[in-house]
């Protein structure tokens, strides 16, 4: 039926579309789920793998010494996040999104099995080599089927796109947990309480088979709620001849640089936030109050309470861009977002600027600085990385000429490629320069960017119109 004003007259059509498109698509469902799923398995390898490199090999692991671990760890996380710009590019002209997620799908699920399958090296090197290959095919083509469920300009795409971030934070919420005990306690084998060998294969297992879940129900569904999206390449139509040739306008190209631009801003975002896993861990392990009521947090825990702010705190960001689209004058810009974003990062800095200090220098270990520090920290940029990463996605979506949309996502993720290359050797001078430097370090280069990109904000939207 349709929608009718009190004196009885319909809606005018742009009020009736605009109160109807509140709601999200289906298909964005579709797309949370499949993705929670990837990152389970994502997540979930990624939060068992320094532990399995590490371990003696009669105890279930590969018997890697710590630097070799650190290095494998890194360049694993820092190239699935290269492979992406051949993933994008070869769906934007030869695929399209939907063949490329099966391929990337089905190539993780083999990795995944491969790392189950034997516990040796070699089957190490197969299995993270097709993790990383098949992430490629997958990351940027389900993110970027996000943004095909609305016109260019939809005003919910912020909100669609932290939605989606969602589901992928209740991926890697579970994740570790799951794979994390089903290796350390339930595949582990024990004797008197005490763990002779792991079952971190399992953990591997656990991986493959979320992977595999993702995949069936991604098939099964997509033709219903997604119709024809993503089917073909952007570049060809249904018979594969190619519709899109055009050199791109003038217009296009500023897009495009202002997408280059943004991206290498984020770099320096990505590096501060991902010191998570490296240098804020070790920082943890060593002078962080982990004592709550005479119960010891382990050092692993404190992984989850990231992913546990984006999906507490997404659902207010979702509400607060589609709030602040309806403003008169409009959402705050994606730079105005980003430039806080890095500020936020800084601040989260400053309160490990602030544990250093409770701990007055002090060489001897016991001295420990304040839990409340980190979760500061952890709060800090997880709003950060709210009003970055899903607006990056979906700025990605917005400003891409059709025909690079795949491949310009694969551009924004390798932000993240470098990041990690660059973080992992941040993080290795945490001894060498000292807690204090490295952290007040991070927070001063990234306050700095953030101020600058809220200085050049016009500019740069400008460019993007
Ligand atoms: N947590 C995000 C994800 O896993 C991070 C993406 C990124 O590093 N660019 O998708």
């Amino acid at each position: 039926m349709s929608e009718v004003k009190k004196n009885g007259e319909p809606l005018e059509d742009s009020q009736a579309t605009v109160h109807k498109k509140e709601k999200h698509p289906p298909g964005l469902y579709l797309l949370f789920f499949t993705e929670m799923w990837e990152r389970f398995s994502y997540y979930g390898m990624r939060g068992i793998l320094t532990l399995y490199l590490t371990t003696a090999f009669i105890s279930g692991g590969l018997g890697f010494d710590a630097s070799s671990a650190a290095m494998i760890y890194g360049c694993f996380t820092g190239f699935v996040y290269f492979t992406p710009l051949i993933g994008g590019y070869l769906s934007d002209n030869y695929l399209g999104q939907r063949k490329a997620i099966l391929i990337g799908g089905v190539t993780m699920a083999i990795g995944q099995f491969t790392l189950f399958s034997s516990q040796s090296r070699t089957a190490l090197y197969i299995g993270l080599l097709l993790l990383i290959l098949g992430n490629g095919f997958f990351k940027p083509n389900i993110s970027n089927l996000v943004g095909q469920l609305y016109t260019k300009n939809d005003p919910r795409k912020d909100s669609a796109f932290t939605i989606f971030y969602m589901g992928i934070n209740i991926g890697s919420f579970f994740a570790p947990l799951i794979c994390g005990t089903l290796a350390e306690n339930w595949m582990a084998v024990k004797e008197g309480g005490q763990v002779i060998s792991y079952g971190y294969r399992y953990g591997f297992l656990a991986a493959a088979i979320g992977m595999i879940i993702g995949q069936l129900l991604f098939n099964a569904l997509a033709q219903k709620y997604l119709g024809d999206i993503g089917k073909y390449p952007a570049t060809k139509d249904k018979t594969g001849h190619v519709v899109e040739n055009k050199p791109l306008t003038k217009k296009e190209k500023q897009r495009v640089t202002v997408i280059f631009i943004l991206t290498a801003f984020c770099v320096f975002f990505w590096a501060a936030f991902e010191q998570a896993g490296t240098s804020l861990t070790i920082y943890t392990k060593d002078f962080i109050n982990r004592n709550v009521g005479g119960f010891e947090i382990p050092v692993s825990w404190f992984q989850s309470l990231n992913p546990f702010f984006v999906v507490t705190l997404g659902p207010v960001f979702a509400a607060l861009w589609v709030k602040l689209s309806k403003r008169e004058k409009g959402d705050l810009t994606v730079p105005q977002k980003m430039g806080m974003a890095l500020v936020l990062v800084a601040v989260g800095f400053l309160c490990m600027v602030g544990a250093v200090l409770q701990r007055g220098g002090a060489e001897d270990m016991t001295v420990k600085a304040s839990v409340i520090w980190l979760i500061f920290t952890y709060f800090f940029h997880t709003v950060a990385e709210l009003s970055l990463s899903p607006v990056g996605l979906s700025m990605v979506s917005k400003l891409s000429p059709p025909k690079l949309t795949s491949l310009l996502m694969g551009v924004w993720l390798s932000a993240s490629f470098i990041a990690n290359l660059v973080g992992g050797v941040i993080a290795s001078k945490l001894d060498s320069f000292g807690h204090m430097q490295i952290f007040g370090g991070i927070a001063a280069v990234t306050f700095l960017l953030g101020l600058i990109l809220l200085t050049v904000n016009k500019k740069l939207v400008k460019m993007m119109e």
